[in-house]
């Protein structure tokens, strides 16, 4: 953690141990995604996966959701097991120790992974599991009151079960998007680009260090990728590509709705629908009573017809009425910082005070864990040499289930054990 920091700088991290020394729990983030994070809608996403070692435990990954629907890691933690964990998040599966983030941010809207939920819904049901949590998410993702009773309705006769499920065990507040008290614009765990867990698949695989020496490869990629596309985007373009996208389609479609001005001094407008209602535009204070815009923060199609029927004589334009959070000079400042990886170990300068700080490794079951088939490699070295036991050079070698081998990473001053 020392040398990351100090390749890393803003960076932040903390260790926690027991009575007996052992390891507890890890948090990191990089200085980068802290500076990046102002850039980004202030939503995140708490996403847990389960270790593949001896030692189990879980990796969690907060992440907020890029303008262009890619995961933005902010912060790491490998905890051991994820009931003993306050977390950090706004949007998660239903795990309570997540939940009890309120405490940590009393003020924020926190609200549960609708594509998990899913998963347990459909669980309540005996045919057409997939069918019930496709119509579950629909539910979810309805924009007004009206629309949700519709299809909740539909929903609660044909999958009894599941309704009472929900019911019992979920306040509609925490999935539902019209009842979402916070800003959740268009974020959602299933709009992704990417999952982030596969992502971060092969990290999993590791002990700490080489893990978290994947986590930084895979960081530094994802910076790298998404700075040079923001780069690529031609100064015409205000919007980042999805959004761009989306905006070109709506633009498209409102030429055809008739928009009838109610107050211009306020920018009230009334726009026929091509489904034959009428919506009320209020672009003053960006919303539709169709509510897409004022969740969103996107035109809605009623909302382009109106903002182009604004903009005729002035210089006005469709990105103008947009979230800021949508623009790529934004998107482009979030990656503008590199991430730099940490240097093999034998280039390691670690203060004295900091290597004389000790951490144990975990007491682990036996019985539990799959045997490590690769040595580990030692941190700064590539991960893509020397696999399978035979190749190894000893150290970290061997099918980890002696207790020292992850005591000899955090031996190398690698890690605090005291909040920094
Ligand atoms: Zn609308």
């Amino acid at each position: 953690m020392h040398m990351l920091k100090l390749k890393n700088p803003d960076s932040v991290s903390y260790v926690e141990v027991d009575a007996a020394k052992r390891f507890k729990y890890l948090f990191f983030a990089f200085g980068a995604s802290i500076e990046g994070f102002v850039a980004m809608r202030k939503v995140i996403i708490v996403d847990g996966t389960h270790l593949k070692h001896v030692y189990g435990g879980v990796l969690l990954v907060a992440t907020a959701q890029d303008p262009d629907r890619h995961h933005y890691p902010i912060a790491f933690g490998v905890v051991d097991v994820i009931s003993d964990v306050d977390g950090l998040m706004f949007l998660s599966d239903r795990n309570a120790s997540l939940i009890n983030s309120r405490q940590v941010f009393p003020t924020a809207a926190h609200g549960y992974c609708v594509w998990h939920l899913s998963q347990n819904v459909k669980g309540h049901v005996f045919n057409n599991r997939d069918v019930c949590a496709i119509k579950f998410r629909e539910c979810a993702y309805a924009y007004t009151v009206a629309e949700f009773d519709v299809l909740y309705d539909a929903f609660s006769r044909k999958y009894p079960s599941a309704a009472e499920y929900l019911e019992k065990s979920v306040e509609v507040g925490k999935w539902a998007k019209y009842y979402f008290e916070g800003d959740i614009y268009n974020v959602d765990t299933t709009n992704a680009a990417e999952s982030i867990n596969g992502v971060l698949r092969e990290a999993r695989k590791y002990f700490m260090l080489p893990m978290i020496d994947v986590i930084i490869k895979k960081m530094a990629e994802w910076f790298n990728k998404h700075r040079k596309k923001a780069a690529q985007i031609p100064a015409t373009k205000k919007l980042v590509p999805t959004v761009e996208t989306q905006l070109s389609k709506r633009s498209l479609e409102a030429r055809c709705l008739d928009v009838v001005e109610i107050n211009s001094f306020h920018l009230e407008y009334n726009v026929n629908g091509s489904d034959g209602k009428v919506y009320t535009v209020d672009l003053a204070r960006k919303m539709c009573s169709c509510r897409c815009f004022d969740i969103d923060k996107i035109l809605c199609v009623h909302a382009c017809a109106a903002a182009k029927f604004l903009s005729i004589g002035t210089d006005l334009h469709l990105q103008d009425f947009c979230s800021v959070y949508y623009t790529v000079e934004l998107w482009a400042l979030a990656y503008c910082r590199t991430i730099y990886h940490v240097p093999h170990q034998s280039e390691w300068v670690i203060p004295d005070e900091i290597r004389a700080l000790k951490v144990l490794p975990p007491l682990y079951d036996k019985k539990k864990g799959p045997i490590q088939k690769q040595r580990f490699p030692s941190a700064g070295e590539s991960l893509g040499r020397g696999r399978g036991r035979g190749r190894g050079r000893g150290r970290g070698r061997g099918r980890g289930r002696r207790g020292g081998r992850l005591y000899e990473y955090f031996e190398c001053g690698s890690t605090s054990a005291t909040a920094e």
